[in-house]
Protein backbone atom coordinates (compact mmCIF):
# COMPACT_ATOMS: atom_id res chain seq x y z
CA UNK A 1 0.00 0.00 0.00
CA UNK A 2 1.28 3.45 -0.70
CA UNK A 3 1.30 6.78 1.22
CA UNK A 4 -0.67 7.95 -1.62
CA UNK A 5 -3.78 6.27 -0.73
CA UNK A 6 -4.31 7.13 2.33
CA UNK A 7 -5.65 10.75 1.61
CA UNK A 8 -3.21 13.02 2.66
CA UNK A 9 -2.26 16.51 0.75
CA UNK A 10 0.87 16.35 -1.40
CA UNK A 11 2.32 18.62 1.23
CA UNK A 12 2.24 15.95 3.98
CA UNK A 13 2.93 13.36 1.48
CA UNK A 14 6.59 15.07 0.53
CA UNK A 15 7.60 15.42 4.14
CA UNK A 16 6.67 11.78 4.22
CA UNK A 17 8.40 10.98 1.93
CA UNK A 18 11.52 13.17 2.98
CA UNK A 19 11.69 10.94 5.90
CA UNK A 20 12.75 7.91 3.45
CA UNK A 21 9.35 6.25 4.55
CA UNK A 22 8.41 3.82 1.27
CA UNK A 23 5.05 2.59 3.18
CA UNK A 24 2.91 3.02 5.71
CA UNK A 25 3.28 0.58 8.65
CA UNK A 26 0.39 -1.49 9.70
CA UNK A 27 -1.17 0.95 12.21
CA UNK A 28 -0.97 3.54 9.74
CA UNK A 29 -2.35 1.54 7.08
CA UNK A 30 -5.51 1.05 9.84
CA UNK A 31 -5.95 4.26 11.82
CA UNK A 32 -5.08 7.07 9.41
CA UNK A 33 -8.46 6.03 7.42
CA UNK A 34 -10.42 6.55 10.45
CA UNK A 35 -9.00 9.33 11.84
CA UNK A 36 -9.59 11.24 8.67
CA UNK A 37 -13.30 10.37 9.21
CA UNK A 38 -13.44 11.81 12.42
CA UNK A 39 -13.91 8.44 14.59
CA UNK A 40 -12.99 8.24 17.86
CA UNK A 41 -9.98 5.60 18.15
CA UNK A 42 -8.64 3.31 20.70
CA UNK A 43 -5.51 1.65 19.44
CA UNK A 44 -3.01 -1.10 20.81
CA UNK A 45 0.18 -0.17 19.49
CA UNK A 46 3.51 0.24 21.30
CA UNK A 47 6.28 2.42 20.28
CA UNK A 48 8.25 1.10 17.27
CA UNK A 49 5.53 0.45 15.53
CA UNK A 50 5.13 4.15 13.62
CA UNK A 51 1.84 5.29 15.75
CA UNK A 52 3.28 8.66 16.22
CA UNK A 53 2.92 9.28 12.85
CA UNK A 54 -0.31 7.45 12.68
CA UNK A 55 -1.98 10.30 14.94
CA UNK A 56 -0.10 13.10 13.39
CA UNK A 57 -0.25 12.59 9.75
CA UNK A 58 -4.28 13.08 10.05
CA UNK A 59 -4.19 15.78 12.61
CA UNK A 60 -2.28 18.07 9.79
CA UNK A 61 -4.66 17.17 7.50
CA UNK A 62 -7.62 17.82 9.39
CA UNK A 63 -5.90 21.44 10.30
CA UNK A 64 -4.27 22.79 6.68
CA UNK A 65 -6.31 25.20 5.98
CA UNK A 66 -7.75 26.11 9.51
CA UNK A 67 -6.82 29.09 9.62
CA UNK A 68 -5.34 31.64 12.35
CA UNK A 69 -6.45 30.92 16.11
CA UNK A 70 -7.20 33.31 18.76
CA UNK A 71 -4.78 34.01 21.81
CA UNK A 72 -3.77 31.06 24.08
CA UNK A 73 -6.46 28.70 21.84
CA UNK A 74 -4.86 25.04 20.50
CA UNK A 75 -6.18 23.10 18.04
CA UNK A 76 -5.25 19.89 19.26
CA UNK A 77 -3.80 18.16 22.55
CA UNK A 78 -1.38 15.35 22.89
CA UNK A 79 -0.54 14.14 26.53
CA UNK A 80 2.20 11.99 26.50
CA UNK A 81 3.67 10.53 29.86
CA UNK A 82 7.70 12.25 29.29
CA UNK A 83 9.13 15.47 28.69
CA UNK A 84 11.35 13.72 26.24
CA UNK A 85 8.10 11.59 24.35
CA UNK A 86 7.45 15.37 23.83
CA UNK A 87 9.49 16.99 22.74
CA UNK A 88 10.28 13.99 20.15
CA UNK A 89 6.31 13.78 19.19
CA UNK A 90 7.17 17.68 18.57
CA UNK A 91 9.90 17.46 16.05
CA UNK A 92 8.18 14.87 14.10
CA UNK A 93 5.09 17.33 14.04
CA UNK A 94 7.43 19.75 12.63
CA UNK A 95 8.88 17.50 10.44
CA UNK A 96 5.84 16.13 8.85
CA UNK A 97 4.54 19.66 8.71
CA UNK A 98 7.32 21.54 6.91
CA UNK A 99 5.26 22.84 4.10
CA UNK A 100 2.22 23.73 5.62
CA UNK A 101 1.23 26.45 7.89
CA UNK A 102 0.87 25.17 11.27
CA UNK A 103 2.09 25.66 14.50
CA UNK A 104 3.14 23.20 17.60
CA UNK A 105 4.84 23.15 20.15
CA UNK A 106 6.04 20.67 23.53
CA UNK A 107 4.99 21.71 27.27
CA UNK A 108 7.00 19.98 29.70
CA UNK A 109 8.11 20.50 33.03
CA UNK A 110 11.77 20.94 34.80
CA UNK A 111 12.19 23.94 32.74
CA UNK A 112 10.97 27.86 33.26
CA UNK A 113 7.00 28.32 32.61
CA UNK A 114 7.41 31.95 31.37
CA UNK A 115 8.63 31.16 27.54
CA UNK A 116 5.99 28.22 27.26
CA UNK A 117 3.41 30.49 28.32
CA UNK A 118 4.71 33.32 25.38
CA UNK A 119 4.84 31.10 22.96
CA UNK A 120 1.38 29.94 23.86
CA UNK A 121 -0.28 33.67 23.87
CA UNK A 122 -0.26 33.31 19.79
CA UNK A 123 -2.36 30.58 19.75
CA UNK A 124 -0.43 26.78 18.59
CA UNK A 125 -2.43 24.51 16.41
CA UNK A 126 -0.99 21.25 18.24
CA UNK A 127 0.39 21.01 22.02
CA UNK A 128 2.71 18.14 22.85
CA UNK A 129 2.35 18.09 26.78
CA UNK A 130 3.25 16.29 30.15
CA UNK A 131 -0.03 16.38 32.07
CA UNK A 132 1.40 18.31 34.72
CA UNK A 133 3.07 21.05 33.31
CA UNK A 134 -0.13 21.67 30.88
CA UNK A 135 -3.04 21.70 34.20
CA UNK A 136 0.13 24.30 35.77
CA UNK A 137 -0.39 26.58 32.50
CA UNK A 138 -4.14 26.03 32.41
CA UNK A 139 -4.05 26.84 36.46
CA UNK A 140 -2.47 30.23 35.21
CA UNK A 141 -5.19 31.03 32.32
CA UNK A 142 -1.88 30.39 29.55
CA UNK A 143 -4.02 28.17 27.76
CA UNK A 144 -7.87 27.64 26.99
CA UNK A 145 -9.28 24.35 25.62
CA UNK A 146 -12.69 25.98 24.06
CA UNK A 147 -11.76 25.62 20.63
CA UNK A 148 -10.22 22.33 20.96
CA UNK A 149 -10.99 19.46 18.27
CA UNK A 150 -8.86 16.51 19.17
CA UNK A 151 -7.39 14.98 21.98
CA UNK A 152 -4.70 12.06 21.88
CA UNK A 153 -3.23 10.31 24.50
CA UNK A 154 -0.24 8.58 24.04
CA UNK A 155 1.63 5.98 25.55
CA UNK A 156 -1.82 5.68 28.37
CA UNK A 157 -0.55 2.50 29.95
CA UNK A 158 2.90 4.11 31.11
CA UNK A 159 0.97 7.50 31.92
CA UNK A 160 -1.29 5.38 34.12
CA UNK A 161 1.75 3.68 36.13
CA UNK A 162 2.92 7.32 36.45
CA UNK A 163 0.17 7.99 38.57
CA UNK A 164 -1.04 10.68 36.14
CA UNK A 165 -4.26 9.40 35.49
CA UNK A 166 -6.21 11.89 38.14
CA UNK A 167 -4.35 14.78 36.45
CA UNK A 168 -5.53 13.60 32.59
CA UNK A 169 -9.25 13.35 34.60
CA UNK A 170 -8.69 17.14 35.57
CA UNK A 171 -7.53 18.19 32.23
CA UNK A 172 -10.40 16.07 30.63
CA UNK A 173 -12.85 18.06 32.86
CA UNK A 174 -11.44 21.41 30.70
CA UNK A 175 -12.09 20.08 27.28
CA UNK A 176 -14.89 20.63 25.20
CA UNK A 177 -17.26 17.92 25.12
CA UNK A 178 -17.46 17.43 21.31
CA UNK A 179 -14.09 16.30 20.67
CA UNK A 180 -12.44 13.79 18.52
CA UNK A 181 -10.56 11.17 21.23
CA UNK A 182 -7.64 9.20 19.74
CA UNK A 183 -6.07 6.71 22.65
CA UNK A 184 -2.76 4.73 22.19
CA UNK A 185 -1.40 2.29 24.53
CA UNK A 186 1.15 -0.67 24.56
CA UNK A 187 -1.44 -2.56 26.89
CA UNK A 188 -4.80 -2.42 27.93
CA UNK A 189 -5.26 -2.90 31.59
CA UNK A 190 -8.28 -2.01 33.59
CA UNK A 191 -7.01 1.74 34.18
CA UNK A 192 -7.17 2.28 29.90
CA UNK A 193 -10.12 0.58 29.25
CA UNK A 194 -11.87 2.65 31.81
CA UNK A 195 -10.49 5.86 30.32
CA UNK A 196 -11.40 4.60 27.11
CA UNK A 197 -14.78 3.94 27.95
CA UNK A 198 -15.15 7.24 29.40
CA UNK A 199 -14.72 8.27 25.88
CA UNK A 200 -17.87 6.46 24.47
CA UNK A 201 -20.27 7.86 27.31
CA UNK A 202 -23.02 10.35 25.24
CA UNK A 203 -21.44 9.02 21.77
CA UNK A 204 -23.49 7.88 19.29
CA UNK A 205 -20.89 5.67 17.87
CA UNK A 206 -18.29 3.60 19.86
CA UNK A 207 -14.71 3.85 19.42
CA UNK A 208 -13.12 2.25 16.67
CA UNK A 209 -10.54 -0.64 17.68
CA UNK A 210 -6.89 -1.09 16.72
CA UNK A 211 -4.52 -3.73 17.71
CA UNK A 212 -1.22 -4.29 16.51
CA UNK A 213 1.34 -6.32 17.10
CA UNK A 214 0.51 -6.60 21.35
CA UNK A 215 3.04 -9.28 21.66
CA UNK A 216 7.15 -9.21 21.27
CA UNK A 217 6.70 -12.72 19.60
CA UNK A 218 5.06 -10.82 16.54
CA UNK A 219 8.08 -8.62 16.14
CA UNK A 220 11.10 -11.31 14.74
CA UNK A 221 13.08 -8.61 13.88
CA UNK A 222 14.12 -8.51 17.45
CA UNK A 223 16.04 -11.02 18.66
CA UNK A 224 16.30 -11.85 22.38
CA UNK A 225 18.92 -13.85 24.64
CA UNK A 226 19.87 -13.63 28.39
CA UNK A 227 22.87 -14.61 30.40
CA UNK A 228 22.42 -15.55 33.83
CA UNK A 229 24.94 -14.02 35.93
CA UNK A 230 25.99 -13.15 39.57
CA UNK A 231 24.96 -9.89 40.50
CA UNK A 232 28.63 -8.93 41.69
CA UNK A 233 29.85 -9.51 38.01
CA UNK A 234 27.21 -8.01 36.57
CA UNK A 235 29.57 -4.75 35.38
CA UNK A 236 32.28 -6.94 34.50
CA UNK A 237 30.34 -8.89 32.52
CA UNK A 238 28.61 -6.55 30.52
CA UNK A 239 32.02 -4.37 30.37
CA UNK A 240 33.20 -7.81 28.47
CA UNK A 241 30.61 -7.99 26.33
CA UNK A 242 30.67 -4.55 24.99
CA UNK A 243 34.72 -5.15 23.84
CA UNK A 244 34.34 -9.25 22.97
CA UNK A 245 31.46 -8.33 20.82
CA UNK A 246 32.54 -5.16 19.43
CA UNK A 247 28.76 -3.40 20.37
CA UNK A 248 28.41 -0.51 18.08
CA UNK A 249 25.82 0.85 20.57
CA UNK A 250 23.83 -0.04 24.00
CA UNK A 251 20.88 1.38 25.25
CA UNK A 252 21.28 0.05 29.22
CA UNK A 253 18.22 -0.22 31.50
CA UNK A 254 19.55 0.12 35.16
CA UNK A 255 16.99 0.22 38.43
CA UNK A 256 18.50 2.83 40.23
CA UNK A 257 19.61 6.00 39.15
CA UNK A 258 22.50 6.20 42.13
CA UNK A 259 23.50 2.59 40.37
CA UNK A 260 23.29 4.17 36.62
CA UNK A 261 26.06 6.69 37.90
CA UNK A 262 28.10 3.72 39.46
CA UNK A 263 28.25 1.71 36.59
CA UNK A 264 29.36 4.56 34.21
CA UNK A 265 32.21 4.91 36.54
CA UNK A 266 32.67 1.02 36.56
CA UNK A 267 32.81 0.96 32.85
CA UNK A 268 34.98 3.91 32.30
CA UNK A 269 37.61 2.17 34.48
CA UNK A 270 37.49 -0.92 32.29
CA UNK A 271 38.08 1.93 29.35
CA UNK A 272 34.52 2.30 28.18
CA UNK A 273 33.19 5.65 27.78
CA UNK A 274 29.45 6.44 28.65
CA UNK A 275 27.03 8.37 30.19
CA UNK A 276 23.53 8.15 32.30
CA UNK A 277 20.33 9.33 32.12
CA UNK A 278 17.70 9.64 34.98
CA UNK A 279 15.62 11.93 37.14
CA UNK A 280 18.58 13.12 38.81
CA UNK A 281 19.51 15.22 36.18
CA UNK A 282 18.80 18.28 34.57
CA UNK A 283 16.33 18.68 31.70
CA UNK A 284 19.16 20.33 29.80
CA UNK A 285 21.70 17.81 30.37
CA UNK A 286 19.54 14.55 29.77
CA UNK A 287 18.28 16.29 26.32
CA UNK A 288 22.13 16.92 25.23
CA UNK A 289 23.09 13.64 26.25
CA UNK A 290 20.68 11.66 24.56
CA UNK A 291 21.43 13.96 21.42
CA UNK A 292 25.06 12.32 21.46
CA UNK A 293 23.59 9.15 21.75
CA UNK A 294 21.20 9.86 18.79
CA UNK A 295 24.04 11.50 16.74
CA UNK A 296 26.55 8.03 17.83
CA UNK A 297 28.85 10.69 19.22
CA UNK A 298 28.07 8.66 22.89
CA UNK A 299 27.94 5.08 22.27
CA UNK A 300 26.43 3.85 25.97
CA UNK A 301 23.97 4.89 27.51
CA UNK A 302 22.92 3.79 30.51
CA UNK A 303 19.23 4.71 31.83
CA UNK A 304 16.75 4.45 33.89
CA UNK A 305 13.25 2.97 33.01
CA UNK A 306 11.85 6.62 33.82
CA UNK A 307 14.23 8.61 31.72
CA UNK A 308 14.43 6.51 28.76
CA UNK A 309 10.57 6.15 28.19
CA UNK A 310 9.45 6.25 24.84
CA UNK A 311 12.53 7.75 23.37
CA UNK A 312 12.68 6.67 20.06
CA UNK A 313 16.45 6.51 18.42
CA UNK A 314 16.47 5.64 14.99
CA UNK A 315 18.41 2.88 14.52
CA UNK A 316 19.18 1.60 17.37
CA UNK A 317 20.73 -1.86 17.42
CA UNK A 318 20.60 -3.11 20.93
CA UNK A 319 19.12 -2.49 24.22
CA UNK A 320 20.63 -4.39 27.55
CA UNK A 321 18.48 -4.86 30.73
CA UNK A 322 21.30 -4.75 33.26
CA UNK A 323 18.29 -5.08 36.01
CA UNK A 324 15.05 -6.79 34.65
CA UNK A 325 12.36 -5.30 35.06
CA UNK A 326 9.51 -5.98 37.50
CA UNK A 327 6.85 -5.80 34.80
CA UNK A 328 6.74 -7.78 31.48
CA UNK A 329 5.27 -4.31 29.41
CA UNK A 330 8.15 -3.24 30.85
CA UNK A 331 10.12 -5.40 29.50
CA UNK A 332 8.63 -5.34 26.59
CA UNK A 333 8.45 -0.87 26.20
CA UNK A 334 12.03 -1.29 26.59
CA UNK A 335 12.85 -4.02 24.05
CA UNK A 336 10.89 -2.42 21.44
CA UNK A 337 13.43 0.70 21.54
CA UNK A 338 15.37 -1.30 19.18
CA UNK A 339 14.27 -3.19 16.05
CA UNK A 340 12.15 -0.54 14.89
CA UNK A 341 10.32 0.38 11.68
CA UNK A 342 12.24 -1.62 9.40
CA UNK A 343 15.24 -2.27 11.05
CA UNK A 344 16.78 -5.09 13.45
CA UNK A 345 17.73 -5.16 16.74
CA UNK A 346 18.97 -7.70 19.97
CA UNK A 347 17.57 -7.47 23.20
CA UNK A 348 20.03 -8.57 25.95
CA UNK A 349 19.06 -9.34 29.59
CA UNK A 350 21.50 -10.11 32.46
CA UNK A 351 19.81 -12.10 35.17
CA UNK A 352 20.61 -13.26 38.32
CA UNK A 353 19.50 -15.57 40.75
CA UNK A 354 16.74 -13.01 42.55
CA UNK A 355 15.04 -11.97 39.26
CA UNK A 356 13.92 -15.27 38.91
CA UNK A 357 10.26 -14.11 39.65
CA UNK A 358 10.43 -11.20 37.50
CA UNK A 359 11.79 -13.65 34.59
CA UNK A 360 8.78 -15.89 35.04
CA UNK A 361 6.56 -13.11 34.57
CA UNK A 362 8.14 -12.21 31.84
CA UNK A 363 8.53 -15.33 30.09
CA UNK A 364 4.72 -16.33 30.66
CA UNK A 365 3.96 -12.83 29.22
CA UNK A 366 6.02 -13.68 26.39
CA UNK A 367 5.05 -16.99 25.84
CA UNK A 368 8.18 -18.57 25.34
CA UNK A 369 11.37 -19.00 27.22
CA UNK A 370 14.37 -16.57 26.21
CA UNK A 371 17.16 -17.90 24.73
CA UNK A 372 19.66 -18.18 27.15
CA UNK A 373 23.70 -18.03 26.24
CA UNK A 374 26.84 -19.01 27.99
CA UNK A 375 29.90 -16.14 27.84
CA UNK A 376 33.17 -18.18 28.60
CA UNK A 377 35.51 -16.85 31.90
CA UNK A 378 31.52 -15.99 33.43
CA UNK A 379 30.47 -18.87 35.68
CA UNK A 380 27.47 -18.56 37.46
CA UNK A 381 27.61 -19.43 41.07
CA UNK A 382 23.59 -18.54 41.81
CA UNK A 383 21.80 -20.82 39.04
CA UNK A 384 19.04 -19.22 37.56
CA UNK A 385 15.98 -22.28 37.29
CA UNK A 386 14.27 -22.07 33.70
CA UNK A 387 10.60 -20.69 33.85
CA UNK A 388 7.35 -22.39 33.89
CA UNK A 389 5.16 -20.68 31.33
CA UNK A 390 1.72 -20.18 33.31
CA UNK A 391 3.51 -18.25 35.99
CA UNK A 392 1.31 -15.45 38.16
CA UNK A 393 2.56 -13.06 40.22
CA UNK A 394 1.00 -13.42 43.89
CA UNK A 395 2.01 -11.29 46.72
CA UNK A 396 0.22 -13.57 49.09
CA UNK A 397 2.60 -15.65 51.22
CA UNK A 398 0.62 -19.26 50.28
CA UNK A 399 -1.21 -19.66 47.10
CA UNK A 400 -2.19 -22.88 46.22
CA UNK A 401 -1.69 -24.57 42.80
CA UNK A 402 -5.23 -24.04 40.74
CA UNK A 403 -6.41 -26.49 38.81
CA UNK A 404 -5.28 -24.83 35.83
CA UNK A 405 -2.01 -25.58 37.07
CA UNK A 406 -2.34 -29.42 37.26
CA UNK A 407 0.82 -31.62 35.14
CA UNK A 408 4.09 -32.20 35.60
CA UNK A 409 4.76 -28.60 36.74
CA UNK A 410 1.79 -28.31 38.99
CA UNK A 411 3.25 -28.02 42.24
CA UNK A 412 6.05 -26.05 41.04
CA UNK A 413 4.19 -23.07 40.22
CA UNK A 414 2.26 -23.50 43.17
CA UNK A 415 5.58 -23.00 44.99
CA UNK A 416 7.01 -20.37 42.73
CA UNK A 417 3.48 -18.65 44.01
CA UNK A 418 4.50 -18.39 47.45
CA UNK A 419 8.64 -17.74 46.57
CA UNK A 420 9.67 -21.41 47.01
CA UNK A 421 11.26 -21.24 43.99
CA UNK A 422 14.32 -24.57 43.90
CA UNK A 423 16.12 -26.22 42.11
CA UNK A 424 13.65 -28.95 41.36
CA UNK A 425 11.97 -26.38 38.75
CA UNK A 426 14.59 -26.96 36.38
CA UNK A 427 13.32 -28.88 33.28
P1 LIG B 1 6.93 5.47 16.64
O1 LIG B 1 6.27 4.12 16.83
O2 LIG B 1 5.97 6.51 16.27
O3 LIG B 1 7.79 5.83 17.82
O4 LIG B 1 7.90 5.35 15.36
C1 LIG B 1 9.01 4.51 15.36
C2 LIG B 1 9.99 4.87 14.26
O5 LIG B 1 9.45 4.50 13.00
C3 LIG B 1 10.32 6.34 14.14
O6 LIG B 1 11.73 6.45 14.03
C4 LIG B 1 9.66 6.80 12.88
O7 LIG B 1 10.38 7.83 12.25
C5 LIG B 1 9.66 5.53 12.04
N1 LIG B 1 8.53 5.42 11.07
C6 LIG B 1 7.27 5.85 11.24
N2 LIG B 1 6.51 5.56 10.16
C7 LIG B 1 7.33 4.91 9.29
C8 LIG B 1 7.13 4.34 7.98
N3 LIG B 1 5.95 4.38 7.39
N4 LIG B 1 8.20 3.76 7.39
C9 LIG B 1 9.40 3.72 8.01
N5 LIG B 1 9.65 4.23 9.22
C10 LIG B 1 8.62 4.82 9.87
Amino acid sequence: MAFSTLGLCDPVLQAVDERGYTQPTPIQQKAIPLILAGKDLIATAQTGTGKTAAFVLPLLERFKHSGKLRGKRIRALILTPTRELAVQIEANIAAYSKYLDLRSMAVYGGVATEPQQQRLITGIDIVVATPGRLLDLAHQRAVHFDVLEVLVLDEVDRMADMGFIQKIDKIIERLPDVRQNLLFSATMSRNVRELADGFSVGKVEPAAEVTISPDVKAAPSITQWLITVDKDTKSALLSHLIKEQQWDQALIFIEKKHAAAKLVSQLEKRGITADSIHGGRSQAVREKILADFKAGELKYLVATGVAARGIDIGKLSRVVNYDLPFKPEEYIHRIGRTGRVNEVGEAISLVAAGDFKNLCAIESRLNHVIERREIAGFPVRKVVPVSILNYVRKSRPQVKATPSESGPYGKAVGKIRAGKANKNFIK
